[in-house]
């Protein structure tokens, strides 16, 4: 990772050669670049400042050993941090649940969620051989539900029915009960956004999620909120127990920053990420290749 860290922090790092210890000075160097860098991605400021102190502690600490140089030292103590708030690795779906396994999304209006149910089923049917239904929760706008029906065709699904004058919660039941009785092995619940965050919408969504106990409630956002994302992500974070995170719009955000602050404010870890509008547009998130991204 450290090959992908920006110019300056680089000359910074030659500019450490031959010193025997870290020394505040150091720190203050690098933590100047590295604050520059997060905020240039977009990184949320309270994050920033975070992760900022706690480089800093760790970094103060450290002995420069061997035929380290304090400016290895230091990269070394960032890129720790670095993967130790935004994950290592992949997370995939867990469909470890009595079938069908339920994945309940949720977001803002506009994040992206009927596109990514849809991305998500034909992920779910071509990579994991699954029998994948959908339902929309969203009584509010009739054309959310003839998207998910559009979508989910596109993607290979099957579609439940659901009309406005229905109740979300009602839904679920009749989508569950169908789901059981066809032997189907997922069941992703699209549900109703709004353009901000209210009380209605969010109790509506802990009441469908007390119906159907998912084993994946997946939060999506998109990338191109920026520092927006980390006001969305604490109140649905505060609502309900997010077991993971899905970034969309990735294609239009370069630097990738609200990856980083959405994975510090809900501790749930990044899944996907869509990278297009198209349906096969749906990524594995690597966090460790997305670190280095960030950092530039
Ligand atoms: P919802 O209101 O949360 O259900 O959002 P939609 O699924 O209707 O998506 C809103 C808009 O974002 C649509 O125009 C989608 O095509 C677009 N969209 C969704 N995901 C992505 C993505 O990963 N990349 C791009 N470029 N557009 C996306």
């Amino acid at each position: 990772m450290a090959s992908a860290l920006s110019e300056k922090l680089s000359r910074i790092v030659k500019e450490m050669r031959g010193q025997a210890r870290i020394t505040e000075a150091n720190v203050a160097d690098m933590m100047r670049e590295v604050r520059l860098a997060l905020l240039e991605a977009d990184v949320a400021l309270p994050v920033v400042r975070d992760f900022v102190a706690r480089v800093k502690e760790k970094a103060l600490g450290q002995e420069v050993v061997g035929s380290l140089t304090p400016g290895q030292v230091l990269v070394s103590v960032v890129n720790r941090e670095l993967a130790a708030t935004m994950g290592q690795g992949v997370a995939d779906i867990n469909l470890a649940a009595q079938p069908p396994a339920v994945i309940l999304m949720a977001g803002l209006q506009g994040a992206g969620k009927t596109t990514t149910t849809a991305k998500l089923a034909k992920h779910l049917i071509e990579k994991r051989k699954k029998k994948v239904l959908t339902v929309s929760g969203d009584v509010y706008r009739p054309a959310a539900i003839e998207q998910l029906k559009t979508v989910t065709k596109q993607a290979g699904a099957e579609w439940f029915p659901s009309t406005p004058d229905q109740k979300p919660v009602d839904i679920a039941h009749a989508a569950l009960d169908y789901a059981r009785k066809r032997h189907f092995d997922v069941l992703l619940v699209d549900t109703a956004g709004r353009l901000a965050i209210d009380e209605a919408l969010m109790l509506e969504i802990k009441q469908l999620h007390a119906t159907l106990n998912p084993v994946e409630t997946l939060f999506v956002v998109d990338a191109m909120q920026g520092q927006d994302a980390i006001n969305t992500a604490k109140a649905f974070k505060e609502a309900l127990p997010l077991t993971g995170i899905i970034l969309t719009k990735m294609d239009g955000d370069s630097r990738g920053g609200a990856a980083l602050s959405v994975r510090a404010i809900t501790g749930a870890p990044i899944k996907f990420a869509g990278v297009s509008e198209k349906i096969d547009g749906l990524e594995v998130f690597d966090a460790e290749r997305h670190a280095g991204r960030i950092l530039g």
